[in-house]
């Protein structure tokens, strides 16, 4: 169960901006499915859960656990959220191997640091997602599918009770985007934890089949189901509408 109510305001930045959600997530369906134009504040909101962005008012709550309670008492720090991150672009320091970005994110430490148990760690986790074989290679040196599947690995290489999962597929081409999304549910099924995505794509909306959280302009509300969503773009100003014009539906 996520409880979760932000405010956060950019409002003196070249292009002012606020986010202002509140809404609790959990119960039947294990997966959420973050929805809504570029800009509208999705990836803001899974900085907040995280702990990169400190919101300016609010509370967040994973679990039974508090991380964040809009006073200046809790505000528990990223590395203590046991939440793991595949961020956009996938982020993965260039300057290292594989091995040595996962092992990071279970460590924070760099790699002349890293023990050989942990790195053992780190290899067993990249045998799971099938690419033990790339351990020292460099992220620049894989195909677009295998540093999906490097980022998904470090994300979940610290054992984390959520992830967040920021436009898995944004990075690919079209046909691979096919595949893969079809490779990465077949991953997130099996994992224990639930998962957080983030998508602009209404095919994405249909394949997670989890529950929905439609995002406009800095705001967000709960979609019961995909066929609410689509009775929805009949209505004037609808986002989803807007996407579609814009191509990308
Ligand atoms: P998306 O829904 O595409 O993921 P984002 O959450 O990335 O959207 O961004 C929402 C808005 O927040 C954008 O307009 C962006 O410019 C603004 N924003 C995010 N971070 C900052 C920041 N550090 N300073 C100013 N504006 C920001
Ligand atoms: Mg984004």
């Amino acid at each position: 169960m996520i409880s979760l109510r932000l405010y956060k305001s950019f409002k003196n930045a070249a292009v002012p901006f606020s986010l202002d959600v509140d809404y609790e997530i959990g119960g039947e369906h294990k997966n959420v499915v973050l929805f809504g134009p570029s800009g509208s504040g999705k990836s803001l909101t899974m900085q907040c859960l995280a702990g990169l962005v400190r919101p300016d008012s609010g509370h967040i709550r994973l679990g039974g656990r508090t991380l964040y309670d809009g006073g200046s008492n809790v505000f528990v720090p990223a590395q203590r959220r046991k939440i793991g991150y595949m961020f956009q672009d996938y982020a993965l320091f260039p300057h290292l191997t594989l091995l040595q970005n996962v092992a990071y994110s279970g460590t924070g430490l760099w790699p002349w640091r890293v023990c050989s148990t942990q790195q053992q760690r780190a290899q067993s986790v990249l045998e799971r997602f099938g690419i033990g074989h790339l351990a020292r290679s460099l992220p620049s040196q894989l195909s677009g599918g295998q540093r999906q599947r490097a980022a998904l690995a470090r994300a979940l290489n610290a054992e984390p009770e959520l992830l967040l999962l920021d436009e898995p597929f944004s990075a690919l081409d079209p046909l691979l985007r096919e595949r893969l999304r079809e490779e990465l549910l077949e991953l997130i099924a099996g994992l224990t934890i639930p998962a957080v995505i983030i998508t602009h794509d209404p095919g994405d909306v249909d394949a997670f089949a989890g529950s929905l959280i439609l995002y406009d302009h800095g705001h967000a509300r709960m979609v019961p189901n995909y066929a609410d969503l689509r009775r929805d773009f009949d209505s004037p100003g609808c986002c989803l509408r807007h996407l579609q014009e814009q191509g990308h539906g």
